[in-house]
């Protein structure tokens, strides 16, 4: 399979810095991009989100957890891959509708004895009121991180089917803001309770049917087998009811130059082995899902956006973009990197306006945003240090595309400094589409008064 857009133009210093010129997404010019739907922009490639989706078949069920990239068009590319979704509010069950998802199971193709799948679950720590109206008045099916949400499940929707989110008692997030087990988390029903929760479903009438697990285990199979291991478990302790098991997410992707992919293979074995034995022991099948968020879409996502100013603060070069952590909060929030790369304003002339031995000019800067905070730092480690990032040199006017950005990017954008959101794009197949429009200035007052 061959795409344009994945070819980055792009190398690698000894450093584990990138730098490079990228002039195209997904076959389409950055520029032209930029001009047509303005900047900051938000532009995803249909075609790597189908690759990850496929990545993913050798599981029963991939359950998107739309919280990750929530827009109708990739819910849309994503449920015409045959992937499920997963709601975590009133909002993502909304959506999930919108982008065509059925409220009710269906029977899968080839499903071979397993049980029917709902293309939609919500998952919680908590039911807020709106949430358990919606759920009880769909019948939706429900992850359930704590033991009260059975009971107020229970007094709705007598002897409903529900899977129960566990805490191990031991986590493995990528930073401490996203790590989803152990005492410091607060999501799941902490493990030495689920005796007694049991107790609790069984006497308020419901099925335990679900187990899940999601505590972002990363690329690390040690780690990875200790989840599956404390999964099977609680699965003992459920019992025959038992139909479907979660790997949960946290499959990771590669953001720095050094960093891989998981290996696919180990991780589905891992878990498929887990699966077989408690099929042997309850004699009957068992559902195996995993429920990525990040894998299906960070990789496919980019931000464009519009060098407006270049200054010196003494001995630190900075270059001033149009995006802002109202545009893109993660280096913000988590210290995360994002690899980066310039392209020239004018697509036609790139090759006289800027001969190739100025490309290879590379230059230390900082990268910042338009927002009055100072945190408004696209280049800094978690704990707020700024560092700096090698790029070629540039202009005001050129564009610099912020890349891997197409799981929590938008999704987390806000209007801070009363800045609107940003337009989405979705190319395919060579053709873009604009799937979001650009906030304006009456959308940001909507529903005030004075
Ligand atoms: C956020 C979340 C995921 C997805 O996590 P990723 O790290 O993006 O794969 C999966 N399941 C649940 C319950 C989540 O809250």
């Amino acid at each position: 399979m061959t795409s344009a857009g994945l070819e980055k133009q792009t190398d690698t210093l000894t450093d584990g810095i990138s730098r490079g010129i990228r002039r195209q997404i997904a076959g389409v010019g950055v520029a032209q991009l930029a001009q047509t739907y303005g900047t900051p922009l938000y532009v995803y490639d249909a075609l790597m989100i189908r690759r990850r989706c496929r990545d993913l078949a050798a599981w029963d069920t991939i359950r998107f957890a739309q919280k990750a990239c929530s827009n109708l068009a990739v819910l849309n590319l994503i449920r015409s891959e045959g992937v499920m979704v997963d709601a975590v509010s009133t909002g993502e069950i909304h959506r999930a509708e919108k982008a065509g998802y059925p409220t009710h199971a269906v029977l899968m193709q080839s499903s071979d004895g397993l049980p029917p799948v709902h293309p939609i679950v919500y998952t919680a720590d908590i039911f807020d009121r709106d949430s358990l109206d919606v759920v009880a008045k769909l019948g939706l099916p429900v992850n359930c991180g704590s033991a009260d949400m059975l009971e107020q499940l229970a007094a709705r929707v007598p002897g409903a089917h529900v899977t129960l989110r566990v805490n191990p008692g031991f986590g493995h997030g990528h930073s401490q803001k996203t790590n989803t087990g152990g005492e410091g988390s607060k999501h799941g029903i902490w493990h030495e309770e689920i005796p007694d929760v049991l107790r609790r479903a069984e006497w308020a009438g419901l099925c335990v049917s679900g187990l899940h697990m999601h505590i972002g285990s990363g690329a690390d199979l040690v780690h990875l087998a200790e989840v599956a291991e404390a999964l099977e478990r609680v699965a003992h302790e459920i019992g025959r009811s038992l139909t479907t098991i979660s790997a949960g997410g946290g499959l990771p992707v590669p953001y720095k130059p050094n960093e891989v992919h998981a290996d696919l293979g180990s991780y589905f074995s891992l878990w498929d082995a887990t699966r077989k034995r408690l099929e042997e022991r309850f004699g009957h099948r068992i559902r195996l899902e995993i429920e990525p968020g990040r894998y299906l879409t960070a990789e496919a996502g980019s931000v464009i956006t519009e060098v407006r100013a270049i200054k010196r603060q003494g001995t630190k070069k900075y270059l001033l973009v149009d995006a802002g952590f109202n545009t893109l909060a993660r280096p913000v929030l988590y210290g995360s990197w994002h690899p980066m790369s310039l392209c020239p304003e004018k697509e036609s002339q790139n090759q006289t306006a800027r001969g190739p031995a100025e490309e290879e000019i590379v230059e230390d800067v900082v990268v910042g945003g338009p927002l009055c905070e100072s945190g408004d730092i696209f280049t800094q480690q978690e704990g707020g240090f700024v560092e700096t990032r090698a790029l070629p040199a540039t202009s005001v006017g050129d564009y610099l595309v912020i890349e891997t950005c197409g799981a929590y990017g938008f999704v987390m954008a806000s209007n801070y400094n009363s800045k609107p959101l940003p337009a989405e794009v979705l190319i395919d197949d060579g053709q873009a589409r604009l799937v979001r429009t650009r906030q304006t200035p009456d959308d940001l007052v909507r529903g005030e008064t004075v």
